[in-house]
């Protein structure tokens, strides 16, 4: 499977967000106006206009305090559940680049429901405007990427915790991290490296993070990228709440 892939180290996350602003930045994004949460975490969700947000998460981790940090973003799937979802009710909608895997929502999405679209994702990614109605996530800098260049929110990143390349360079640079953590740190993992073209590295139990970290840990009531694909065999979409 060649094409381009993200390595996201969390090791290497500081969360500066960056990455975040430099995502709204590239994007021509507007900022969204929100209220203190009592988290560093803001906007408090991912949006329309908000295609890149760096989750803060203050939890325990085996006795011990950790404040964690997941620069949330679409996982650019393989096989692609919201595609698969959408060719049916309106073909190509949503479109995969044939060179580098980017899965792209084009604005004829606007013709789609939201409730078909956001219940398939394993990641819970998919957003839609509220004016528009077309739907929005990460297109991983296409424009950028096909001129050479790399996306935005790696090309700002200060710590080495966003990488991006090709897939066999990126899976080999992910493999070589995870090798070198594992000893210090034994429940480091590589998170659906083989299903995804965003491979995040973690170092703690997934759902430290976030809820939909793992399309297999997805949150109860929710799909696991199998039962997300299974269910497009079948019966019709579910809503999430
Ligand atoms: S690849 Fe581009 S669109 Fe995707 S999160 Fe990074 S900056 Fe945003
Ligand atoms: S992470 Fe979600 S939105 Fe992104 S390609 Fe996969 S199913 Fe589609």
């Amino acid at each position: 499977m060649s094409g381009k892939s993200f390595f996201i180290d969390l090791s290497r996350c500081t969360a500066c967000r960056g990455c975040q602003v430099a995502c709204k930045q590239w994007k021509q994004k507007p900022a969204e106006k929100t209220a203190n949460t009592g988290s560093h975490q803001n906007p408090p969700d991912l949006s329309a206009a908000t295609l890149k947000l760096v989750r803060f998460k203050e939890t325990a981790v085996g006795g011990d305090f950790k404040w964690l940090f997941f620069p949330d973003q679409c996982r650019h799937c393989l096989d692609s559940p919201c595609k698969l979802a959408s060719d049916p009710v309106i073909q190509d909608a949503i479109v995969q680049d044939p060179d580098t895997g980017a899965v792209v929502f084009t604005e004829k999405t606007k013709g789609l429901d939201i409730n078909l679209v956001r219940p398939v994702c394993p990641y819970d990614i998919p957003r839609v405007d509220p004016v528009t109605k077309i739907m929005y996530k990460c297109d991983m800098c296409l424009d950028r990427v096909r001129s050479g260049m790399l996306p935005a929110c790696v090309k700002t990143c200060p710590t080495g915790a966003m990488n991006f390349g090709d897939r066999q360079d990126v899976l080999a640079m992910a493999a070589k991290r995870l090798g070198a953590l594992a000893p210090r740190y034994p429940q480091a993992a590589l998170i659906d490296a083989r299903d995804v073209r965003a491979v995040y590295l973690t170092l703690y139990p997934v759902r430290q993070y976030h809820a939909f970290v793992q399309a297999a840990e997805a949150a109860p009531g929710n799909f696991s990228r199998r039962s997300a694909l299974a269910l497009l065999g079948g019966n019709a979409p579910r809503t999430r709440t």
